[in-house]
């Protein structure tokens, strides 16, 4: 199914979508992240308030960070509930795909989606979007499913429907995602949309602050721990990257999000183009990379950590040991040794 752009014509079909929809189901990605679950609960406060009552399934648990976000004691976590999601799946006549591009994004949710006899709507903004929707709003340059979901409203006509709370979830989507607005995807278009949720009411300081002044002492133990035992700076290549051993994180008892945000500090360094982090999860490394400029990570990560992502944040996962993967991210460098070198 070809892309659509938010116009008459695609938007009227999204209506007919709804006016034929008895049941509707919102769907985000694994592990999902703050503009995952901010657009998702977005879209659902919005389409309450225009009529159509929906269900939020998400495939797995979301970080600590994102639990004060308005409705998400409404949202449905597919591991630990597979037969109440299976059921709501099944039975679905409209399920939205928000800020996944292809269904194996979902995990274990993956079946059920694709057995699925619902119409599906994606809304997203990841690059080579699989094809699985009956619609399909994709846009590789947004630098948020947010923003997507805002335009949407937005070319409906319907903005007045927009409340605090789902001006909120989208002033979290766009934050997250942007790097609290400092990614290149960040436009004028972004700054203009965060303006509108302010003047909506959104309280800017207290989501920055629900979102990132919220650590424990152990998590601030331990990223002080990693910070300073487990940085490496390769000045020969502008990259930094941070390790974080399994024994590691049990020793600070470390929960998911715990370590959100480690990567950023070690692209912060002066000089540093791109930045990597390497976490050992139970049975494969989870690794997150950023840069700066036009450096894209996400094609280093589709090529070497069958990742992929944006150009300036993408993650990926590698089957051998932690030592390993690092050995092979380093072996790989000299090949990026030019284009780190030029970018600024
Ligand atoms: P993070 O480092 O925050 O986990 O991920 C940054 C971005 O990279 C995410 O927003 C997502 O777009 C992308 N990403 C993370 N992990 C994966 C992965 O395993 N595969 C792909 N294709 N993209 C990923
Ligand atoms: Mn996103």
């Amino acid at each position: 199914m070809k892309s659509e752009i938010f116009n008459f014509d695609s938007l009227g079909k999204l209506r007919e979508l709804l006016q034929h929809a008895d049941s509707i189901v919102i769907t985000n990605h694994k592990n999902p992240d703050g503009d995952a679950m901010g657009s998702v609960l977005a879209l659902y406060h919005f389409l309450r308030k225009w009529g159509y009552p929906s269900r939020i399934i998400v495939p797995n648990d979301y970080p600590e960070f994102l639990k004060w976000l308005p409705g998400q004691k409404e949202v449905l976590i597919y591991e630990g509930n597979q037969k109440e999601a299976n059921d709501l799946i099944e039975s679905a006549d409209l399920i939205f795909a928000l800020d996944y591009n292809a269904l194996s994004r979902t995990g274990e949710m993956e079946e059920p989606l694709k057995a699925a006899t619902g119409k599906k709507v994606l809304i997203d903004h990841h690059r080579d979007p699989a094809d699985f929707a009956d619609l399909v709003f994709s846009d590789i340059t947004s630098c948020a499913t947010a923003q997507m979901v805002f335009e949407m409203i937005e070319n409906l006509e319907l903005l007045e429907l927009l409340d605090i709370d789902s001006a909120t979830c989208l002033y979290t989507g766009l934050v997250t995602d942007t790097g609290s607005f400092r990614y290149s995807a960040t436009t004028s278009k972004t700054h203009e949309v965060a303006a509108h949720l302010l003047e909506i009411g959104v309280e800017n300081g207290l989501v920055h602050q629900n979102l990132f002044d919220n650590k424990t002492e152990n998590v601030l133990k331990m990223r002080g721990h990693v910070l300073a035992n487990n940085l490496v700076v390769l000045r020969d290549y502008k990259v930094a990257y941070i390790t974080m051993s399994r024994s590691e994180l049990e020793k600070f008892e470390a929960k998911s999000g715990d370590t959100e945000g480690l990567v950023n500090e070690a692209l912060s360094i002066k000089g540093v183009v791109m930045a990597a982090f390497f976490k050992e999860d139970y049975n494969l490394i989870k690794i997150s990379f950023r840069s700066i400029g036009d450096f894209p990570v996400n094609e280093l990560s589709a090529s070497w950590f069958n990742g992929g992502g944006h150009c300036n944040a993408a993650g990926g996962s590698s089957k051998e040991t932690l030592q390993q993967t690092v050995e092979r991210f380093i072996g790989v460098l000299p090949q990026y040794k030019e284009k780190l070198h030029a970018t600024k």
